[in-house]
């Protein structure tokens, strides 16, 4: 098995709130147990997109042996994955993402995800 970069889960730290599930397109994350777990690790590419967004710090990406990430496996996960994508919203202004582009962002301590209208005055006030 090759190398690569992956997400790893710090199970200790995850309290299951569920916040990394929605960030990954891939749908590799889900809450099981109560606990987030990469579900099949052919579908995590490793771009670390969760990783801002957990409270607690539980998300890495680390290299490891792991099977290769797979388009394929992806198309057809996501074509039999139940609905479960919650709309974000921008901490500042409330807008949805459907209708502006959102970031995540780290604030005051807090993971959160701010517009792209927001993020120019929250940096430079
Ligand atoms: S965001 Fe962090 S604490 Fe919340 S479910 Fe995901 S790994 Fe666990």
């Amino acid at each position: 098995m090759p190398k690569r970069q992956i997400v790893r889960i710090d199970e200790e730290k995850c309290t299951g709130c569920g916040l990394c599930v929605t960030p990954c397109a891939e749908g590799a994350i889900q809450i099981v147990d109560g606990k987030a777990r990469v579900v099949r690790e052919e579908l995590c590419d490793g771009a670390g997109f969760c990783i801002g967004v957990c409270p607690v710090g539980a998300l890495s990406i680390e290299e490891r042996e792991a099977p290769a990430f797979s388009k394929e496996a992806v198309q057809e996960h996501l074509k039999n994955k139940e609905k479960t994508y919650l709309t974000q919203t921008c901490f500042l202004c409330g807008n949805t993402e459907d209708r502006i582009p959102l970031l995540p962002c780290r604030h005051r301590g807090e993971s959160l995800w701010v517009c792209t209208r927001c993020l120019p005055p929250l940096i430079h006030g």
